[in-house]
């Protein structure tokens, strides 16, 4: 259940710059709330990354925090209160995301669930964990270093083209050498 909101944009185009890098994004649908601010919406056919995951050490939902990176640029005075996945699955329709305050979203995780002082922090956060991913990027660091690996690999379609399991095995016998 979404809270009352006026569709303010639908895949609206803006820019966000991270490291010297900028990157222009298209977010899916953006509505002002019926109490002031805006919500960030991304539409999702497959599952969405539950809100507890987001802040891991690998990032999660980074798509979501460059909309509101980018929508804190095109309109510094307007207020992110909520940032979310609408799930269109036929066994699970949900709203899945944070939102800044209990009357912003309430259906949403309140972004004090993920430890973090307020909405702002969550800002910061997300500016200096995409910042240094932007840098990885410019700098052109290539390490192949799946999330959960090698768990990953298992059901990955790429294993055929993917030289990880060679440098795995490599590794490995440089152990048993030892
Ligand atoms: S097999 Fe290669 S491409 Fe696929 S998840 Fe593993 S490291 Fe990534």
């Amino acid at each position: 259940m979404r809270p009352p909101f006026a569709v303010q944009s639908v895949e609206a185009t803006a820019t966000v710059d991270l490291a010297s890098l900028t990157f222009q994004i298209r977010s899916d649908r953006i509505g002002a709330l019926a109490d002031g601010g805006i919500a960030i919406v991304d539409f999702k056919t497959g599952r969405a990354e539950r809100p507890g995951q987001w802040l891991d050490p690998r990032p999660r939902a980074t798509q979501l925090g460059m909309y509101v990176l980018a929508e804190r640029n095109a309109q510094p005075d307007i207020e992110v209160r909520a940032a979310a996945y609408a799930q269109l699955r036929p066994d699970a329709v949900a709203a899945v995301g944070l939102a800044a305050d209990a009357n912003a979203w309430p259906a949403l995780t309140r972004v004090s669930a993920c430890k973090l002082d307020g909405w702002q922090a969550l800002e910061v956060w997300w500016r200096s964990q995409l910042g240094a991913l932007a840098s990885e990027i410019a700098s052109g660091n290539g390490i192949v270093s799946p999330r959960q690996s090698p768990l990953a690999c298992r059901t990955c379609c790429l294993q055929p083209l993917c030289r990880i399991q060679s440098v795995r095995n490599l590794v490995e016998q440089s152990l048993d050498d030892e």
